[in-house]
């Protein structure tokens, strides 16, 4: 009997002592995972390529090489700053310089009549000829990019939003009388909305800033900027309707095509040189 308890006690001793063991040596063991499955190769989408001059002058030519500036606020640094509207703002200093630079490499600011009459008689615009536009109709480009512009004798467009002139920050309509001539006042809506929308706003919005332009004796050449750069089939043929004669939305490019005229795009400069935008 003694030997057969001593017998029992042995086994259990082993057994204790052996199931930390088993455990220990499970716990070790990593179960294998299988390989993850490769993940599947992504299909290429080709970049847009953008058209050469060619391309474009067979799609939607005659077509012609301007860079059409565009611009918003032309203040200080510092006003820019304290308005929080730096990434609208293009410095006054840097806009100065921008403007000696383009004068110095013999650039020509040309008219918007200069590009209709390229358009409607061939008639060909010299080399080097850039467009500058302005956006908004800010109080800013009254005493900051004009004085630069007048004194470099570079013409320019600034598009309003004519239900905004008067506002405080805005131009006055006697400030605008006082610049016309070297500056054409061109329709940019009548509330800044954009035209991307419905076709009863979309007209209101057109035709309110056609009639306030014509009442001050603006309207001509008509000439109009999408707010905020969408474009929009109805718009297009309501702007022609009403003789619009070139458009311009915020798309980047620098070939302005005769087929593409009421979808034209310019060139968005920030505060950098304009050695940095190819000129
Ligand atoms: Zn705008």
């Amino acid at each position: 009997m003694d030997i057969a308890l001593l017998f029992f006690i042995l086994v259990g001793v082993v057994l204790l002592n052996q199931n930390p063991h088993i455990k220990f040596e499970e716990i070790n063991n990593p179960v294998p995972t299988s390989t993850p499955d490769s993940t599947p190769t992504p299909t290429p989408t080709p970049t847009p390529k953008p058209l050469t001059f060619a391309e474009m002058n067979s799609l939607y030519g005659p077509c012609v090489r301007v860079p059409t500036l565009m611009y918003h606020r032309v203040q200080s640094k510092e006003a820019a700053v304290a308005n929080k509207q730096e990434k609208i703002s293009v410095f006054t200093d840097v806009f100065k310089s921008q403007m000696e630079y383009l004068k110095g490499k013999g650039y020509n600011t040309i008219t918007m009549n200069d590009l209709i009459n390229f358009f409607d008689a061939g008639i060909p615009v010299p080399a080097k000829s850039v467009l500058l536009t302005f956006d908004d109709g800010y109080q800013d480009f009254y005493t900051d990019a004009y004085p630069i512009l007048s004194g470099l004798g570079f013409k320019s467009t600034v598009f309003i939003p004519t239900g905004l002139i008067q506002n405080p920050g805005y131009l006055t309509w006697d400030e605008i009388s006082g610049m016309n001539g070297s500056v054409l006042f061109a329709n940019h809506t009548w509330s800044h909305k954009s035209v991307a929308t419905g076709e009863t706003v979309m007209q209101k919005e057109i035709l309110t800033a056609d009639n306030q332009l014509s009442d001050h004796g603006l309207n001509s050449p008509k000439i109009f900027a999408y707010p905020y750069g969408p474009d929009s089939v109805p718009a297009e043929n309501y702007l022609n309707s009403l003789n619009y004669k070139a458009a311009f939305t915020t798309q980047i490019g620098n070939i302005l095509c005769k087929k593409q005229r009421l979808s034209l795009p310019r060139v968005r400069v920030g505060n950098s040189p304009l050695s940095n935008y190819g000129f």
